[in-house]
């Protein structure tokens, strides 16, 4: 019988083993891999390439304007195809000072950034998450989940409702369907890649109905993930579906 309960208590176990791992061997910079004194979580480049997003933005999807300008305005791109959640704001810009950064959390093992990450996040969302009910993160298919051990987006939601004082459900939302990675698709492709890809996990319906909830994913690119999970939400009776995100692209004028 033993076996029934082997499994959560194995990764555990090494979930501890790792982390005294961690406190053995000299700190690594997140992005670059560099040593780094104890006290930090990146080298002093890696630190400089980073581009944090601020004031003026799109009230929508967050994008960072130019120029400053007076007054609340939507840029073009939102004006075209108003997106299928309410707000958007990230906290860096996904470039090439970001990427590693990103990338390293999403397929590497540099979990202890997630708390450094959350605040970020929680900073740059601070006005979606003033009056949110609950955070969600953008789920992984199973099998995902299976293979990297962990939901990225899951982890910054965490920390995100720990200083934020909001309900985290992070299975709220259910990937039913594995979609191929979207990072080799354009703009149309990606949303048919997603269409369909999420559903409402049947458990936690009634906690949607009339909820203002915050979406959680590492990176927006062109939206038609977080799009896609506007959709069920609403569907659902989300009162309003806002996103944040760690990074996102912004688009060159
Ligand atoms: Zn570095
Ligand atoms: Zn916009």
């Amino acid at each position: 019988m033993a076996s029934i309960v082997a499994h959560p208590v194995v990764e555990r176990v090494s979930r501890l083993a790792a982390t005294a791992l961690d406190l053995t061997l000299p700190p690594r910079c997140i992005g670059c891999g560099s040593r780094i004194d104890a006290n930090g979580l990146a080298c002093a480049a890696c630190w400089s390439r980073l581009n944090f997003i601020a004031p003026p933005l799109c009230i929508g999807c967050g994008a960072p304007f130019p120029v400053s300008i007076e007054g609340e305005h939507r840029c073009a791109v939102c004006y075209a195809a108003p997106p299928a959640y309410d707000r958007a704001r990230a906290a860096l810009v996904y470039d090439e000072g970001s990427r590693s950064l990103v990338l390293s959390f999403k397929h590497g093992d540099r979990l202890h950034a997630a708390p450094l990450f959350g605040a970020w996040v929680a900073q740059a969302g601070a006005e979606l998450l003033a009056d949110a009910d609950i955070v969600i993160p953008v789920p992984l298919h199973r099998w995902r989940l299976l293979k990297r051990r962990y939901n990225q987006a899951a982890l910054i939601a965490g920390e995100i409702a720990k200083r934020a004082k909001v309900t985290h459900i992070p299975d709220m939302l259910e990937r039913h369907r594995a979609t191929p990675s979207q990072s080799d698709l354009g703009p149309t492709a990606r949303q048919r890649n997603v269409a369909g890809a999420f559903r409402l996990n049947p458990r936690h319906a009634d906690r949607v109905k009339g909820s203002r909830i915050v979406l959680i994913d590492d990176v927006l690119t062109t939206g038609a993930t977080v799009g896609a999970c506007a959709k069920v939400l609403r569907r659902g009776g989300a009162a309003r579906v806002d996103v944040l995100t760690l990074a996102r692209v912004v688009l060159a004028d």
